[in-house]
């Protein structure tokens, strides 16, 4: 397989019911895109038929089909990792496997790639998805918004374009846990937005549990910000400052009231000292916090930037000694 204009990532977990609708859909709108293209497969460890299916699809299209097979459920992100790391497209786009981005829309993405974008975000015109689901996205997207420094209309909204600068700094960073979308956004240098529709699941049902959504969304939040762990220095302080000025208040009112004796007292009043030593606590925590966050950030092993260009002459006679 030479290499591809195009590669459609899609994450597979007990998809077996969504499949076959999957197949027929998809590589019509991708054939009907005119360009070449291949599409990965990555089964996440599925325990019902998805894998078998995967396989038939592959021989029936082995041209442009391939698929990973991992051999345990790790989680949709780390299964959509290993696209960005098997890919050999020039771009790259990743969407579900129930159907609920229609592969027709990825036409539009590619258009705005076309026209100079290196990062494509889907936003869901109408989201098909329960009430509840779509209040919580919406509360996690204002999180977001306000603590990181990632801006997306829709980040659960996994129908989007990367191009191959992205994929491949997204494939070097050997995070474990983390949010894809967000993530590559960091690497993004004009990042943009088309409004897709979104359609019902076509079969089976949704694979987030409650649970594995708030895992997901702390992912989000701590993959990219330190706002949590700078909360507590924060607070600390402001128990702190709170701490002092009632004792100034109490003192002073102590000292009016029943001389300097009663006054001096007030320091070892035992609520204000307990509130603020709690301060002080709180404080300490949040230094520590402070540090603990500079070793994570080490330690993810992001790429620290990613460069475009260099410019430079190749080798230069001014580098050689002059004689
Ligand atoms: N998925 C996965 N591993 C998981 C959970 C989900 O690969 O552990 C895949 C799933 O097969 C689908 C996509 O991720 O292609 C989105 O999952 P789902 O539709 O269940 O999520 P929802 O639409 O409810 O957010
Ligand atoms: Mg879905």
């Amino acid at each position: 397989m030479a290499t591809p204009n195009l590669s459609v990532v899609i994450p597979v977990y007990n998809e077996e019911a969504s499949l076959p609708t999957l197949f027929a859909r998809l590589y019509p709108a991708l054939d009907a895109l005119g360009t070449t293209y291949e599409v990965i497969f990555v089964n996440d460890g599925s325990r019902d038929r998805s894998a078998a299916l995967l396989r038939e699809q592959w021989e029936r299209r082995p041209d442009t089909t391939r698929v990973v097979l991992f051999n345990a459920n790790y989680g949709q992100h780390p299964a959509v990792v290993a696209g960005f790391e098997h890919c050999r497209g020039e771009r790259m786009v990743t969407m579900d496997a129930d159907l609920q981005n229609p592969p027709e829309e990825i036409a539009k993405l590619l258009a705005a790639m076309d026209a100079g974008h290196d990062y494509v975000g889907g936003v869901r015109r109408r989201r098909e998805d329960s009430w509840f689901r779509r209040l919580a996205s919406r509360a996690m997207n204002r999180v977001r918004e306000r603590i990181t420094r990632i801006h997306m209309t829709d980040q659960g909204c996994m129908l989007r374009a990367y191009s191959r600068e992205i994929v491949a700094a997204v494939a070097a960073s050997r995070e474990v846990s983390t949010f894809i979308p967000a993530l590559a956004y960091t690497f993004a240098h004009k990042p943009a937005e088309v409004a897709v529709a979104h359609e019902e699941r076509a079969a089976g049902d949704s694979k987030y549990s409650l649970y594995r959504l708030i895992r997901l969304n702390f992912d989000l939040v701590t993959g990219f910000s330190l706002v949590p762990l700078q909360m507590f220095s924060m607070f600390g302080i402001l128990v702190s400052i709170t701490a002092l000025v009632t004792y100034l208040v109490v003192i002073l009112q102590r000292l009016v009231l029943s001389g300097w004796r009663e006054g001096f007292a007030t320091l070892w009043d035992r609520d204000i000292l307990a509130f603020f030593l709690i301060g002080v606590m709180l404080f300490g925590l949040g230094l520590v916090g402070e540090y603990v966050g500079r070793i994570y950030q080490q330690v993810r092993h992001r790429p620290r930037y990613t460069v475009r260009a260099v410019l430079e002459r190749e080798s230069t006679q001014a580098d050689e000694p002059r004689s």
